[in-house]
């Protein structure tokens, strides 16, 4: 990507398209189009076909998704489904259609089987039965993947579809219903603090094992897929990138972790009526390391710049 290519940010208020905005910036790219929900609704196609009329981005990130936690998954799953096919309908298409030069599309480490091997492998996709409590989701994110090898196999597109695992950072949803883990996590542990709780409520046995990698990090893996060389993917042939850390930790494990950066002093209770999910997540990450790249932030310190994050917007979030 030269500086002045236009690049389009779908989904750029969201966790991933506004660390890609940041980085982005940072880099120095002048030309980067972040249509907010009001001006582009991502799930018409009509009007993000008008849109790309208009605009003409030769760039497009599709950070634009409905997202949510293990609750929200469970008591939404039409929103879920219907909402995500509806958006990489229609931004794909529309890609393919205005002849964009590249498209990375954003899916998640939840379309590999429930009881996947550990770490999971690309190759591992459609292997076995997915998650029940997210299966909705993970249906219509292995439909983006489809379409975008789709594409590429009958219209020679640059399409390529990424798999981060549970992401966190600035910009995440702090709402205890919706949130994945590690934001709910942060909230209940400040707020218990703050009001002198003596416990705090973590869903679940504790047990499931999960990876988290800070949203900075995602973003850094995906401009480094964006410049990477037209032979180094193979575009014909089902390209698919996991991206992590290579390292997971237990819900307790990270209960424990949170509860110390925040100071909190209480006990931890579980709450075993509420679902587990899937017992471990974690990605083999051999094929994005193979081509050079690795994480650059530790949890720990992830956590701590989410937090102060959060200290400092809780107020308006
Ligand atoms: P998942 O990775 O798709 O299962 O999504 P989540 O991030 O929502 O949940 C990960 C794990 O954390 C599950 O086992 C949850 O039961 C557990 N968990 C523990 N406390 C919480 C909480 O307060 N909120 C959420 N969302 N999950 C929690």
């Amino acid at each position: 990507m030269r500086n002045t290519d236009k690049i389009l940010l779908a989904g750029a208020s969201g966790l991933v398209g506004s660390a890609l905005k940041r980085r982005l910036d940072d880099d120095g790219l002048v030309n980067i189009l972040c249509p907010s929900h009001a001006e582009l609704d991502m799930s018409d196609n009509r009007a993000v076909a008008d849109y790309f009329d208009v605009h003409k981005p030769v760039y497009v990130f599709l950070a634009a998704a409905k997202v949510g936690g293990i609750l929200a998954n469970n008591t939404y799953p039409a929103d879920y489904i219907y909402e995500n096919l509806m958006i990489q309908n229609a931004v794909i298409h529309q890609s393919y259609v205005h002849k964009v030069k590249k498209l990375l599309f954003l899916g998640s480490s939840c379309i590999y089987p429930k009881h996947c091997p550990q770490p999971m492998k690309e190759e591992d996709l459609l292997s076995g039965t997915l998650e029940p409590t997210n299966e909705p989701y993970a249906i219509a994110k292995i439909s983006g993947i489809e379409l975008c090898w789709a594409y590429n196999r009958q219209y020679g597109t640059r399409f390529i579809p990424v798999m981060p695992p549970n992401l966190f950072g600035p910009n995440d949803n702090f709402d205890l219903e919706t949130s994945h883990v590690l934001p709910a996590l942060l909230r209940k542990f400040h707020e218990a603090r703050s009001a002198n709780r003596k416990t705090v409520t973590v869903w679940g046995t504790g047990e499931p094992r999960r990876e988290f990698l800070y949203v900075d990090d995602l973003a850094d893996a995906c401009l480094f897929l964006m410049n990477l060389e037209d032979t180094a993917v193979p575009y014909m042939d089902r390209p698919l990138f996991n991206i992590g850390t290579g390292e997971d930790i237990s819900i307790r494990g990270l209960a424990e972790m949170i509860k110390d950066i925040t100071g909190y002093q209480g006990e931890i209770v579980y709450d075993r009526t509420k679902p587990d999910g899937t017992p471990q997540k974690i990605l083999n990450i051999s094929k994005i390391s193979n081509l050079g790249w690795r994480a650059g932030i530790p949890l720990q310190q992830g956590i701590r710049q989410t937090y102060k994050w959060f200290l400092k917007h809780k107020d308006y979030i």
